[in-house]
C-alpha cells in the first residue's frame, strides 16, 4: 500500500504516456536545453528486444518456481549460459548490464547445489560463500534470497555487526554465507580450524561487483582470494569461481588477474530494454565583466565562470520532478547530494508548490527498513525525485526510474554506465543526463562523446604483485598455515624476494618445511584493506565529537594547525594535529579566509624499467622516490582568493616509493614549443603536468587523487625538461604503467583538452589542479598545448612504443 509522505499529502504523479504513443514527459527539457545551448550532445542508446530461454533441466524445481516467481518468465538467455558454466564447475565471470539478472545466474546454480543433501545423510551438503564490495550490498543479497521462500539452504551475512553466538551458528550451519573480503582477512582465515568444516565443502565463491575491487584495494583482495584458495586446498576443497558485474573491461583477463584461476566469460546481454537517450549538459558560463579582470579569482574571470554542476542539477531535478518524471540524481558528496535536493525542493516551491515534498535526498548509512522505504516511495512514484551519493549506484533496488542525472563525472565510464543503468521501466523510454563540473576530465567528456559511447569501459587496473600488498599477506598466510615453496607460485613472482625480507626483519622464519610466523600477534592486523596508511581523526574540541576522518597521507595538507577544514558544509579551524596520536583538533569557526597548504617535493629516480626515445623525446617507466614536505599554507579571502598572508609549519618529510611513468624533451625541443622564452619552461611543463594527471583517469580506473606529479625544466636524474606523473600509493597501483601503455591517447588528449578550454589564461577545467602544492603558479597554458604538442608529435613522428 502506498502511504502517505512525511509532511503533506502529495498527489499522484502526472502520468506519462503509454509505451510508444507519445513523446516522454522529459522530451521538453532537451528542447530547452537545445534552445540556449546547454544541450551538447544526445547519444540515443538503442532499445533491445530481448531474448529468452529454457530453464536448464537440472535445475531444482523449487528453485526454478521461486525465481520464476520474482521474474515473471523464463529467463534471459545469458543468464542461462552463465549458469550452465557454473554448474559445469568452470570458473565464470558475468558482465552484463544494470538489472539484467546477474544475480539469477549464479542463484539457480548455487541454490541447486547447495539444497542437496550431504551423500552421507548428515545434514549440510555443499557450502558458498558470496562477496560484496560493501556491507550493506550482502544484506541486499541475503534478503533477497530470503525472500525467495525456500526453507533451504541456509543463508546468512557474516559481517563486523554480526555477535559471537550467531557466528558460531553461522560458521556451524549455514550453507551460504553473504560476506566481504575484509571479514575473509581478518575473521575467516585467521580462524580457520573454526571453519573447517564449511571450508571443506567449500564448492563456490561468488565475487558481485567484482570490478570495485581496484587498484590498491584490488590487489589486497586478489592476495585475500589466493589466501582462500590455498585454505580450501588444505582442507581438499577446489571452489568454483563466480564473478559479476555490469562494467568490467576485459572480463577474462580481470576476473584472472583478481582469483588467479582461468575465468571463462560469458559477455552478451540478452535481457531487454528500453531506450536510452543520454544527454551531455554544459552549465552556461557566467559572462565576464567589461574590462575582463574586475572578476573576483583574477584569470578565471575572462572566460567567465561555470555555473556548478550541483546548482544545475537542481534546476534539472525540479524541472523533470515538475514533469512527473521519475528522476534520480548522482551527486559526488553527501553535501552535495543534499543541496541538489534542498536547491530543487525551493525552485518547486515556486514552480509547483505540491509536488516540494516529493524530493528527497539520500545521505546513506540508513537502516536497511528506512532504505527499503525509499527505494519503495520511488517505485510507486510518491517519491519523484531523489538525490543520493554514489550509495545507490550498486546492486540496491532502485530500477523503475525514468531519467538519471549525474552531476559530475564520477570518476570511470564504468561508474557512469552503473549510474545510467538505473534508467528505464519496462517499455518506457529513459533519460540520462551529465553535467560537468569545472574541471579537466569533465570538460573534456561533454565535448568528446566519443570518449563516452561507443568505447569500452576502462581497465580494471590491480597489480596481484606489488610487494606492500604482498608483504602483510603473505606473513598472514604464513601464521594461517606455514607457507611450502609450492605455495610461492601461487602468490606470483614476487613472492620470493618478499618473504626474504620478511625473514632479514624478523616477522618470518625459514625452517625445513617452509616459513612460519614467529609472532604471537596477529598478522593480519598488519594491513587495512582499505586505506594504505591509517587515518586522522578530526575531533571537536569542546565536545569531543568525531567529525570524521581524513587519510594520514592527506592530513599534512588537509587540517594542519590554522587549516579551514569544511566539514558537511559546517566551517572549522584546526587548533592542533597530532600526528603521532592520529588526532586534529578543531573548534567551530567561519573565518572570512579560506587555506591553501603550499608544499615542497621531489622524486628521484630509482629504477627505469623501460626507456624508450622518440627523436628528442624519451619516454620512461619504473620507480621512484617521491618526497614532499608541507611547509606553510596561504590564507586567501573567501570569495575573491586574494592572498592574506603566508604561515611557515613545521611538519615531517614524506617518502613515498611508487611507480611512475616519465617524459623529457631535448633543451632545444622544449624551448622552440615556447617561442625560445626558457623562463616559460617551467610554467609550460607544470600547466602540462596538471592537465595530464586530470586525464589519466580516462583511460585507468583512478581519479586524480590516486595520482601525484613533478615537472621541472631540469631535473637532476635526466638532465633535461621532465614531467613525472607518479602513482600515489606505495608501491604503485599500476595506473601510471597505464597511462604509459597508452602514452599517445593520453597525451593527445590532454593536449586537446586544454587547448580546447575557452578560458583565457587557465581555469580548473583544464591546467589548474586542487591539490597543487605550488598555489597553482606558475602556469601557462598556451604553452602546456605548445609542449605536449611537441611530446605528440615526437611520439607520431617515431611511432608509438610497443605496448
Ligand atoms: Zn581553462
Ligand atoms: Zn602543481
Amino acid at each position: 500500500m502506498t502511504r502517505a509522505p512525511a509532511g503533506g499529502r502529495t498527489p499522484p504523479p502526472t502520468p506519462g504516456p503509454a509505451p510508444g504513443t507519445a513523446a516522454p514527459a522529459w522530451r521538453g527539457l532537451l528542447e530547452e536545453g537545445r534552445r540556449d545551448g546547454r544541450l551538447r550532445h544526445v547519444e540515443v542508446l538503442p532499445e533491445r528486444a530481448g531474448e529468452r530461454a529454457d530453464w536448464p533441466a537440472w535445475a531444482d524445481p523449487e528453485v526454478v518456481a521461486a525465481l520464476e516467481r520474482g521474474t515473471g518468465g523464463r529467463p534471459w538467455r545469458h543468464q542461462v549460459l552463465a549458469a550452465e558454466a557454473v554448474h559445469a564447475g568452470r570458473s565464470t565471470v558475468l558482465a552484463a548490464g544494470t538489472a539484467s539478472g546477474k544475480s539469477l545466474a549464479f542463484q539457480l546454480p548455487l541454490l541447486t547445489e547447495l539444497r542437496r543433501p550431504a551423500g552421507d545423510g548428515s545434514g549440510r551438503g555443499a557450502t558458498a560463500l558470496y562477496l560484496a564490495p560493501t556491507k550493506a550490498l550482502a544484506a541486499d543479497q541475503d534478503a533477497r534470497l530470503r525472500a525467495l521462500g525456500l526453507d533451504r539452504p541456509l543463508t546468512s551475512t557474516y559481517d563486523g555487526d554480526t555477535p559471537p553466538e550467531l557466528r558460531r551458528w553461522v560458521r556451524r550451519n549455514a550453507s551460504l554465507v553473504l560476506t566481504n573480503v575484509d571479514m575473509l582477512h581478518r575473521s575467516v582465515l585467521p580462524g580457520h580450524e573454526h571453519w573447517a568444516p564449511f571450508l571443506r565443502r567449500l564448492r563456490f565463491v561468488v565475487v558481485d561487483e567484482c570490478h570495485t575491487y581496484r587498484g590498491v584495494f584490488g590487489s589486497h583482495a586478489a592476495a585475500v582470494l589466493r589466501r582462500l584458495r590455498r585454505l580450501a586446498d588444505r582442507y581438499g576443497a577446489e571452489p568454483v569461481f563466480v564473478l559479476a558485474s555490469a562494467t568490467v573491461a576485459e572480463p577474462a583477463t580481470t576476473a584472472r588477474r583478481l582469483t588467479g584461476v582461468e575465468v571463462h566469460a560469458v559477455t552478451e546481454d540478452t535481457s531487454a530494454r528500453p531506450p536510452v537517450s543520454v544527454a551531455l549538459w554544459e552549465p552556461p558560463r557566467r559572462r565576464a565583466p567589461a574590462g575582463g579582470t574586475a572578476e573576483p579569482g583574477g584569470e578565471r574571470a575572462e572566460g567567465g565562470e561555470q555555473r556548478t554542476a550541483t546548482a544545475e542539477t537542481a534546476d534539472l531535478l525540479a524541472g523533470l520532478v515538475a514533469r512527473g518524471v521519475r528522476t534520480l540524481a548522482f551527486v559526488r558528496s553527501r553535501a552535495g547530494a543534499e543541496s541538489v535536493a534542498a536547491g530543487a525542493r525551493r525552485r518547486l516551491l515556486e514552480d509547483a508548490p505540491h509536488l516540494a515534498t516529493a524530493v528527497l535526498a539520500y545521505r546513506g548509512g540508513y537502516l536497511p527498513e528506512e532504505r527499503r522505504e525509499l527505494e519503495e516511495g520511488l517505485r510507486s512514484g510518491r517519491v519523484l525525485g531523489m538525490a543520493s551519493t554514489r550509495a545507490l549506484e550498486l546492486g540496491v533496488d532502485v530500477a523503475g526510474l525514468d531519467a538519471v542525472l549525474i552531476a559530475g563525472w564520477p570518476g570511470t565510464r564504468a561508474s557512469f554506465r552503473q549510474q545510467l543503468g538505473r534508467a528505464g521501466r519496462r517499455g518506457r523510454p529513459a533519460l540520462g543526463v551529465f553535467v560537468p563540473r569545472d574541471d579537466p576530465l569533465d570538460t573534456y567528456l561533454v565535448h568528446h562523446p566519443e570518449a563516452l559511447f561507443g568505447v569500452d569501459v576502462e581497465a580494471t587496473v590491480l597489480d596481484p604483485s606489488n610487494a606492500y600488498v604482498l608483504a602483510p599477506h603473505l606473513a598472514a598466510a604464513a601464521q594461517e598455515l606455514p607457507l611450502s615453496e609450492a605455495d610461492l607460485e601461487l602468490f606470483g613472482p614476487a613472492a620470493r624476494d618478499v618473504l626474504d625480507l620478511l625473514v632479514a626483519r624478523g616477522l618470518l622464519r625459514r625452517r625445513a618445511r617452509g616459513w612460519f610466523r614467529t609472532r604471537p600477534e596477529r598478522a593480519s592486523d598488519l594491513t587495512d584493506l582499505r586505506g594504505a596508511g591509517g587515518t586522522v581523526r578530526v575531533v571537536e574540541s569542546g565536545t569531543g565529537r568525531v567529525l570524521g576522518t581524513v587519510e594520514a597521507s592527506a592530513a599534512d595538507s588537509a587540517v594542519h594547525a590554522g587549516a579551514v577544514h569544511v566539514h558537511q558544509g559546517r566551517s572549522y579551524v584546526v587548533d592542533e594535529l597530532d600526528l603521532t596520536g592520529g588526532v586534529a583538533l578543531v573548534h567551530a569557526e567561519t573565518p572570512e579566509h579560506t587555506t591553501h597548504a603550499r608544499s615542497r617535493s621531489e622524486v628521484r629516480v630509482l629504477a627505469v624499467d623501460e626507456s624508450a626515445a622518440h627523436g628528442p623525446l624519451t619516454v620512461c617507466r619504473g620507480v621512484v622516490e617521491a618526497t614532499s614536505r608541507v611547509t606553510g599554507f596561504l590564507r586567501r579571502r573567501a570569495g575573491t582568493g586574494q592572498v592574506l598572508g603566508e604561515e611557515p609549519l613545521d611538519l615531517p618529510e614524506r617518502r613515498l616509493r611508487t611507480r611512475a611513468v616519465w617524459w623529457s624533451l631535448r633543451d632545444e625541443v622544449a624551448e622552440d614549443a615556447v617561442g625560445g622564452v626558457r623562463a616559460r619552461l617551467p610554467g609550460a611543463l607544470h600547466a602540462a603536468e596538471h592537465a595530464a594527471i586530470g586525464l589519466l583517469p580516462l583511460l585507468a580506473t583512478c581519479d586524480r587523487w590516486d595520482l601525484g606529479g613533478l615537472s621541472t625544466a631540469l631535473h637532476p636524474d635526466t638532465g633535461l625538461p621532465t614531467v613525472f606523473v607518479h602513482d600515489a600509493v606505495p608501491g604503485g597501483a599500476g595506473f601510471s604503467d597505464r597511462g604509459h601503455q597508452r602514452l599517445r591517447e593520453w597525451l593527445g588528449a590532454t593536449r586537446d583538452a586544454v587547448d580546447a578550454c575557452r578560458c583565457a589564461a587557465g581555469c580548473p577545467a583544464c591546467v589548474q589542479s586542487p591539490k597543487c602544492g605550488n598555489g597553482n603558479e606558475p602556469l601557462d597554458k598556451a604553452g602546456a598545448v605548445a609542449v605536449l604538442g611537441a611530446v605528440v608529435a615526437a611520439l607520431d613522428a617515431g611511432g608509438a612504443p610497443a605496448s
